[in-house]
């Protein structure tokens, strides 16, 4: 099958398009939706120079969404003193399987001259993941402390770095799947907070940190309390996952492609199955859902700046670390707490 944009082999059908690639055409397609999604949702300001850059921490975790996105963003930006990237590795304590992957995380870095931070569970909260698992004491799934622990480690090191922004792997099928996951829940707040710390765009300079219209995000509303904040963002996130593991294969990136021995997570995989079978029978359901859950949220956001039934709560700082929390002590505290590491 031919290119439908040169005389080229195709390399992919995509279906949700209605195009067939070839090599160069499909990874120049990858490279500039990640590029578009930095540039629509404001990631760079207008104020950045190179006397006052942008630090940009992106979470690399060798798998294949985080090795392409850094791969990417360090292409587009290496020559722009506007912006530094830094890369930030956690091991979560994981036997033969996280040490493999660091390997892939620190043959990327080297290879395209980045600063790479590496920190573990085991040097902030004294815990390894396999123990965790084994001793289970709050009875729920190895992802469930796994979740917590890792957002915080990723802020508190992300600022400790100096970030201005946090940025994360995520592709359109996790989004499309946290969306669906937060509509059948009936989750108002959720949708409101993960539009403002993660999804909408950042304001424009003009706007003076306010929020100037429904649709863009406020972060200090995802995190009202904590002047220490630092907002996240996902540029790869109009990428399906299939195109992402394509590019990597495509590049010969160095990824880690096995899966967590303690992976979980039924439920979500319920609705990656059915939102992959949907899509197969009508192509580009996932980019419709991502459209109206993204305007959805925006709504739910501007509503609970209005004290309406999104509302956000009080949040204060935890009580034992300083983290932003909503009660006086944080989830990652109660965790190790239950662990008995605190
Ligand atoms: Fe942690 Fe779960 Fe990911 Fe394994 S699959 S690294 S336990 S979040």
């Amino acid at each position: 099958m031919e290119c439908d944009q040169c005389e080229g082999s195709a390399v992919v059908h995509v279906e949700y398009a209605g195009v067939h690639r070839c090599e160069d055409h499909f990874r120049e397609s990858v490279e500039s939706r990640i590029r578009r999604r930095v540039r629509e949702d404001n990631l760079l300001p207008e104020d950045a120079s190179p006397e006052d850059p942008e630090t940009w921490v992106v979470g690399l975790s060798g798998g294949k969404d985080s090795v392409v996105l850094t791969t990417v963003l360090h292409e587009t930006f290496a020559r722009d003193p506007r912006v530094e990237l830094v890369a930030l590795s956690i091991h979560e304590g994981i036997e033969g399987y996280r040490d493999e992957s660091l390997a892939a995380c620190e043959d990327l870095a080297a290879d395209l001259g980045l600063r790479h931070e590496v920190v573990s569970y085991d040097s902030e909260f004294d815990v390894r993941m396999d123990g965790v698992v084994e001793r289970d004491p709050e009875d729920m799934s190895a992802c469930g402390y796994c979740g917590v622990f890792r957002r915080d480690v990723l802020a508190r090191h992300a600022r400790g770095l100096g970030a201005d922004k946090l940025l994360t792997g995520h592709n359109l099928d996790d989004e499309a799947q946290s969306a669906m996951m937060n509509f059948l829940s009936g989750d108002i707040s959720q949708m409101s907070q993960h539009f403002d710390a993660s999804l909408g765009p950042f304001p424009a300079a003009e706007a003076g940190g306010e929020r100037p219209e429904t649709g863009v995000r406020d972060p200090v509303a995802a995190d009202p309390e904590a002047g220490s904040f630092v907002p996240r963002a996902k540029p790869l996130r109009d990428v399906p996952e299939k195109e992402v593991a394509l590019y990597a294969r495509l590049r010969n990136l160095p990824t880690h492609m096995a899966e967590c021995p303690h992976a979980s997570g039924a439920y979500r995989g319920e609705i990656r199955d059915l939102l992959l079978e949907l899509e197969e029978r009508h192509p580009g359901t996932r980019h419709a859902v991502m459209a109206g859950y993204e305007e959805l949220a925006g709504l739910a956001a501007a509503d609970r700046d209005g004290a309406g039934p999104a509302g956000g709560g009080d949040r204060g700082d935890c009580e034992r670390c300083g983290e932003p929390t909503h009660g006086e002590v944080c989830r990652a505290c109660q965790l190790l707490e239950a662990l008995g590491g605190a």
